[in-house]
């Protein structure tokens, strides 16, 4: 695999292309918004420029990864040679199931289709495609040039093969791949939603305030955020999306996504990449400052 294209621009789909372009291969990264790259470029260069400054990358190797990263707003230019799509779209089921259809249309043959989904069901986006084998669970966390887990999600009809491959294509990335089955949340999400989901009833219920909950669990439990932070640092919309795909998968009422999530989304408060969620983010400030609201 040499020719990767990366579908959407966001918090995820910048940091795919970022790594996939760090070692070598050749990025398309794709968005229905030309905002949405101009923003995903700048952010890859601001974090190549960082990884310079740590000394884990020269000026030469950034400006050698920059250079294996085109951009496009056209789906069909973007994926026609790509041996490997990572689809990194809004978590949203009818978008992915279109993104997956025309995909299956655009792409060649052998053309491995990828997601980097939080929680929707593999097997249902390998189900409207014709090549249900080739379809794979690709699910980098956040931030994705830092973090080394892959979880690798082998829906019901995807092969030893392609699974072979796409765990041995994440160790060239230098990440860590963990394979899982194809059942709500995964593994990662369906562990961790529901404990951001209990801090966010804690706090809904008067328990305790933004600060004291996240300080609990940080100081508490050796956690390196909170989970209201960290709720705000995944997105709130993304948070509540997850939630929604555990209840009904499960359709059990022990994953109902807590009243205040629900409004704090229907508000458009969705954390860091709103400029407001539990906390309030001010760009260039690294101060948590708790949101008015919860002061
Ligand atoms: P985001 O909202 O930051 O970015 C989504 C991007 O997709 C936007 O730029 C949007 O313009 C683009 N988009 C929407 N429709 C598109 C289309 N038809 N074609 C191309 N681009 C399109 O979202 P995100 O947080 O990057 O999440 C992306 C995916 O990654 C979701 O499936 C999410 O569940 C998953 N994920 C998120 C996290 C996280 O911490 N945020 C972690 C792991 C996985």
């Amino acid at each position: 695999m040499k020719n990767i294209a990366v579908i959407g621009s966001g918090t995820m789909g910048n940091g795919i292309a970022h790594t996939f372009a760090q070692f070598g291969f050749s990025v398309n990264l794709i968005d229905v918004s030309e905002a949405a790259l101009e923003r995903g470029i700048q952010t890859i260069s601001k974090n190549l420029d960082r990884q310079v400054t740590k000394g884990s990358l020269t000026e030469a190797q950034k400006n050698e990864t920059l250079s294996n990263i085109n951009s496009y707003t056209d789906l069909q230019k973007g994926v026609q040679n790509a041996d490997l799509v990572v689809e990194a779209a809004t978590e949203n089921i009818d978008l992915k199931l279109k993104i997956f259809r025309d995909l299956d249309q655009l792409c060649k043959p052998e053309t491995i289709l990828a997601s980097n989904t939080s929680s929707i069901s593999i097997t249902k986006i390998a189900s409207v495609t014709k090549r249900p084998n080739q379809v794979i669970g690709m699910h980098f966390m956040n931030p994705v040039p830092v973090m080394k887990l892959v979880e690798v999600i082998r829906g019901y009809a995807t092969s030893d093969a392609v699974t072979a491959s796409i765990m041995d294509l994440a160790q060239k990335l230098h990440k860590i791949p963990v394979e899982v089955n194809d059942y709500p949340g995964f593994v990662a999400n369906r562990i961790l939603m529901p404990m951001i989901n209990e801090a966010i009833y804690t706090l809904y219920e008067g328990v305790a305030g933004v600060h004291e909950i996240d300080t609990v669990m940080k100081l508490g439990m050796a956690h390196p955020m909170g989970p209201l932070q960290l709720a705000d640092f995944i997105g709130l919309d993304v948070c509540l999306a997850i939630l929604e795909v555990l209840h009904q998968g499960f359709g059990n009422p022990k994953y109902a996504p807590c009243p205040l999530l629900v409004n704090m989304v229907t508000a458009g408060e969705k954390g860091v990449k709103s400029g407001s969620g539990f906390y309030t983010y001010t760009p260039g400030s690294k101060d948590l400052v708790v949101a008015p609201k919860f002061a």
